[in-house]
């Protein structure tokens, strides 16, 4: 869009709001920004825009800049813009379960989204991927279950525990 017609929208969208008409389509009357309708509009363009993103393996929230994966405890966002939030810098050697790194990457998984499925906290998750702890058997068979894969694959140290 031009700068023109930025502004012309802005100014169009002004207009209706000051009549109370939705900000979108101008046609329904609506006490919000937007009608419900266009609402739910805006929902579907952001779910769409969103799994564009994720496809590409772009940040969702600014969609510019790669997702930066190192921090992926952090909701698909970029460097940028999960800056402000306090992020544990972490270098790929310090990767301690790159198995599981690999699979949460491949399925686009958080680590917050995989303590979910686990019923662990995301710590722990944290834990298992960058400071070499091993999960309790039953959550290491979660977390297979979860990605489709054999648990001596992931965990093979889980395994050795239980065999000894
Ligand atoms: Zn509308
Ligand atoms: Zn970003």
């Amino acid at each position: 869009m031009s700068d023109y017609a930025a502004t012309h929208m802005r100014v169009l969208r002004r207009v209706r709001r000051r009549r109370g008409y939705c900000a979108d389509c101008g046609i329904a009357q609506s006490e919000t920004y937007v009608c419900a309708d266009c609402r739910e509009k805006r929902e579907f363009a952001k779910v769409q825009r969103e799994q564009k993103r994720l496809e590409q393996g772009l940040c969702l929230e600014c969609g510019k800049h790669p997702i930066d994966w190192i921090n992926i405890s952090h909701a698909f966002k970029c460097s940028d813009c999960s800056k402000g939030v306090i992020i544990r810098k972490l270098k790929n050697n310090e990767i301690t379960n790159k198995l599981l790194y690999d699979l949460m990457v491949k399925h686009q998984c958080t680590t917050m989204q995989l303590a979910e499925y686990v019923g662990c906290s995301q710590r722990a998750v944290e834990r298992w991927l960058f400071e070499g702890s091993q999960p309790q058997l039953f959550n290491a068979l979660e977390v297979c279950h979860y990605f489709g894969v054999e648990i001596d694959e992931v965990f093979p140290q889980v395994v050795r525990q239980i065999l000894a």
